[in-house]
């Protein structure tokens, strides 16, 4: 799983400039399980309302790496981090979901907060989440330090890992230190890009992914055909009966500014929940199994 995220585009992109996610490629096993969920949907009314009526806490740790105890450098304050955590369960309280802080690591390790994403040499980023993450295959770990390459983000999707292996280790997502709220990157300081990201590690595609006759699977998301940048109001890329809507830059999924994202759609919620249970919510993933008896050395 891990090599698929490294498809990225070459061109260096300041991360000001425009919003860029490194988790753009999706593995074909989790389309085609979002193609069944949505084709399940279709054949009942059941998935919408039972997520309509379902609530989630969310195991979750931040972790904050920096090249040394500067801001600038990756050493979020921790005022920041409450406010990250607010924005989160703030963004996603039309889903029921909720983000339950156990802990917060802080780490001054110059190459774990320096490393680059792209390229295929994952050593330096297994090392750093072997040593850093927490709980089960249901728990969030989010690592919060200067990504490099003009990313604000790059996450994880769920899949069938098997525990204690490498993809286990990597799982959780990496997200720019100075896109937290009140963070120096312009116009993704609200905190959105930690949202956005999470929805990834949920199982959410891109609103854009594979453009018109792609999408992310999801009924009520319009079609769009490429990635918005900042909030140009009233951007329709699919036109035609078969396409309604506008594009949805309001979508927590889409590559708008911070300011102009205050959504995830009833069916987004309903594919949150359809993935949870299929991956991460599963009895053998959660942190109370992997800390039973007998499984006490794991952790
Ligand atoms: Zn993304």
């Amino acid at each position: 799983m891990r090599a698929s995220l490294i498809l990225m585009p070459l061109l260096a992109v300041a991360a000001a400039a425009q919003r860029k996610c490194g988790s753009t490629h999706v593995p074909g096993a989790l389309k085609e399980q979002a193609r069944a969920f949505r084709a399940a949907n279709a054949r009942s009314s059941f998935p919408a309302a039972h997520a309509a009526n379902r609530t989630l806490l969310v195991e979750t740790y931040f972790h904050v790496i920096g090249a040394d105890e500067t801001e600038e450098n990756g050493w979020v304050p921790e005022d920041k981090l409450t406010k990250q955590l607010e924005v989160m369960n703030e963004h996603y309280a039309s889903t029921g979901i909720k983000f339950d802080l156990k802990e917060t690591t802080r780490t001054v390790n110059k190459e774990w907060a320096g490393f680059s994403v792209e390229g295929n040499d994952t050593s330096i980023e297994l090392d750093m989440k072997k040593k850093l993450r927490k709980g089960g295959y249901d728990a969030l770990n989010v690592y919060f330090r200067p990504l490099g390459d003009g990313l604000l983000g790059i996450c994880v999707f769920p899949d069938d890992v098997e525990k204690d292996s490498d993809d286990f280790w990597l799982d959780g997502c990496q997200v720019l230190h100075s896109s937290v709220p009140g963070g120096s990157t312009k116009n993704y300081d609200l905190g959105a890009t930690a949202t956005h990201e999470v929805g990834h590690w949920f199982g959410l595609f891109h609103t854009f992914q594979d453009g018109c006759d792609g999408g992310d699977q999801v009924d009520d998301t319009p079609a769009e055909a490429d990635p918005t940048q900042g909030c140009p109001k009233g951007k329709d890329t699919c036109t035609g009966a078969k396409y309604p809507g506008l594009d949805p830059i309001q979508n927590f999924m889409d590559y708008s500014y911070d300011a102009c994202m205050n959504q995830f759609t009833p069916g987004q919620a309903t594919r949150i929940y359809q993935f949870w249970d299929k991956y991460r919510g599963k009895a053998s993933n959660s942190t109370a199994h992997f800390r039973g008896v007998g499984e006490a050395a794991f952790f």
